[in-house]
């Protein structure tokens, strides 16, 4: 089922909670949004499950406006991050609910509803668990009989609200991949909300970033990445590096630190360095000089990643990531000076709204 909104605005009092949200999303797919706290992401997800109304603007879901269509019409299913599972009611119970409220005329018999609930079951792998009270389940397994629940009413499209916002980070990791695997396998049309970048990265098809009750971007994750459209979608996708300067005579400074931007116009311009696009050095070359000095060093992952403090220029802590080999070969200890050269870095200039990508030897 694909959904389209169109012009959506909401208000809560004189809060501009959404302002002209206009989204497709196709049938089958999984769309993150993704957004930190307070950008309106289930404020929208709760008017596209008619939890709550838009003050203007329409809802489609095909190619019908359900805005006035009431949520229990809407067949949406739903998935929260504080599991409203019935604590007196067995896990098989708490999914066959929603099936046994049905009016009589749409029931299933009993033999239907324990043959779907034991096909949910077995689906979010918990077939054995049947019997249990959500209190001895532990929190991923309590979620996924959320989404079993939700699953049992055949809906046409999930919402799902940071669903796994409460969870420890390995078991949310698992449960993300399992997610993706079952919506593959299933192909419903899915709104996953969440405020981690990695999450949305990883599991979705594709990421709308919200900022401030807006959109900032939408795009495939390796889109939204690789070319972000503005500061904040920088800023949200992961740590980077930032070099805040005047640029003269192609050549971009901040105090001591320089770095050559050649054929750029005069003027203010701030330089954002992934932590990965960069290698350490004991000396600057021509088209760098970027002085810091080594904070912390964290051995841990795949790539050892260093803390290092601006020297003679203002900014933030940097961060690079280098790999295991070159950080051996190099010897560098904390408190050491180093110099770090670009390989790829994005500009952005005042007065141009997205990016310009540079490259260096
Ligand atoms: P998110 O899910 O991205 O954290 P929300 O959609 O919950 O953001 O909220 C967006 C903004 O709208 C927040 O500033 C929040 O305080 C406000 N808001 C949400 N719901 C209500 C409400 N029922 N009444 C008043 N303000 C609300
Ligand atoms: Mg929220």
């Amino acid at each position: 089922m694909s959904i389209r909104i169109e012009g959506v605005n909401k208000h809560f009092a004189a809060f501009h909670a959404l302002q002209d949200i206009n989204l497709d999303i196709a049938d089958g797919e999984l769309v993150g949004l993704l957004g930190p706290s307070g950008s309106g992401k289930t404020t929208l997800l709760r008017i596209i499950a008619g939890l709550e109304q838009q003050d203007n603007g329409r809802v489609l879901f095909a190619d019908q406006d359900v805005s006035a269509v009431h949520v229990r019409d809407r067949r949406v299913g739903f998935v929260f991050q504080h599991y409203a599972l019935f604590r007196h009611m067995s896990v098989f119970e708490n999914i066959a609910f929603g099936l046994r409220a049905l009016p009589r005329s749409q029931r299933p018999d009993e033999a239907s509803i324990r043959a779907k609930v034991m096909n949910l079951l077995e689906m979010v792998q918990l077939a054995t668990m049947a019997e249990r009270l959500p209190a001895q389940l532990s929190g991923g397994q309590r979620q996924r009989v959320a989404l079993a629940r939700a699953l049992a009413m055949s809906p046409r499209v999930l919402l799902l609200d940071e669903p796994f916002g409460a969870l420890d980070a390995r078991v949310r990791k698992e449960l993300r991949r399992w997610l993706r695997e079952l919506h593959d396998e299933l192909h419903f049309t899915s709104v996953f909300v969440t405020h981690d970048q990695e999450e949305a990265l990883e599991v979705s098809d594709r990421v709308v970033v919200m900022s401030q009750g807006h959109i900032e971007q939408v795009g495939a994750p390796h889109e939204v990445y690789a070319r972000p459209r503005s500061r904040f979608v920088f800023d949200f996708l992961g740590h980077s590096n930032s070099l805040n300067g005047v640029i003269r005579d192609g050549r971009l400074s901040s105090g001591d630190a320089w770095l050559q931007v050649p054929g750029l116009a005069d003027g203010e311009g701030q330089v954002y360095l992934r932590s990965h696009e960069l290698e350490l050095c004991s000396t600057g070359n021509s088209d760098a000089h970027l002085p810091l000095k080594v904070l912390s060093v964290s051995p841990v992952g795949a790539e050892v990643r260093l803390e290092l403090q601006p020297l003679g220029f203002t900014a933030d802590p940097w961060e690079v990531g280098i790999s295991h080999a070159d950080w051996e070969a190099q010897d560098l200890q904390r408190g050491q000076t180093v110099q770090v050269r670009p390989r790829v870095g994005h500009l952005f200039v005042a007065g141009e709204t997205e990016p310009r990508t540079l490259r260096w030897a």
